[in-house]
């Protein structure tokens, strides 16, 4: 096996895994709850917001300040392995860059 791989096996490697993958569980049923419920306790909608900073994945940057309405298919997050995204949400109806 490669050294990257031994390391993911290691003790250290899978206890980043592990608290990775609950990272992960978390925000998607964080998300997931908004998208469900979000509607009935008056959102309006959400908008997709990166960190803004280098780091920043290709996969997650064209997402950025994009809008959905309640109720709209929206992109789960986290969309991959460490990312950082979130939704703010909206309680008023959006125009673009006035609320
Ligand atoms: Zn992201």
């Amino acid at each position: 096996m490669s050294e990257v791989g031994d390391y993911w096996l290691s003790d250290e490697g899978l206890a980043i895994r592990a608290s990775e993958f609950a990272r992960f569980l978390t925000v998607r049923t964080f998300n997931n709850a908004l998208q469900m419920f979000g509607r009935e306790a008056g959102v309006k909608g959400f908008l997709y917001r990166t960190m803004l900073d280098n780091r920043v994945c290709d996969f997650c940057s064209p997402y950025e300040a994009r809008h959905y309405r309640a109720g709209q298919f929206m992109k789960f997050l986290p969309q991959h392995f460490l990312c950082r995204c979130g939704y703010d949400i909206l309680v008023e109806e959006y125009t673009w860059g006035i609320f």
